[in-house]
């Protein structure tokens, strides 16, 4: 009897955020770098490598160095956390 595995798998991408540039090098919470910028999630469940269903789509922030990751909705969003993060780099929060 010969044994075929089926594999199944998840497949995920990081699309690159379309206003990338403004929003790059924001301040990570978990290792303290100024690493984090904002990406499109894309999750699907594959077979064999070939995306099938997709089971997450979505916009977060990501952090390469501890992989942090935080999902934000919208722009709006995403704008609230650059506000918090440009008081944050000036002092007034935490101190
Ligand atoms: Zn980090």
């Amino acid at each position: 009897m010969s044994f075929v595995p089926i594999v199944f798998g998840k497949k995920d991408w990081d699309k690159e955020y379309e206003q990338s540039a403004q929003y790059n090098s924001l301040y990570c919470p978990n290792c303290h770098n100024y690493s984090v910028r904002p990406v499109k999630r894309r999750e699907f469940i594959a077979f064999w490598f070939i995306p099938l269903f997709p089971i997450f789509f979505g916009k977060q922030l990501v952090c390469p160095v501890c992989n942090w990751r935080q999902d934000f909705k919208n722009e709006e969003q995403l704008q609230k956390v650059v506000r918090e993060q440009a008081n944050i780099q000036q002092g007034k929060v935490g101190s």
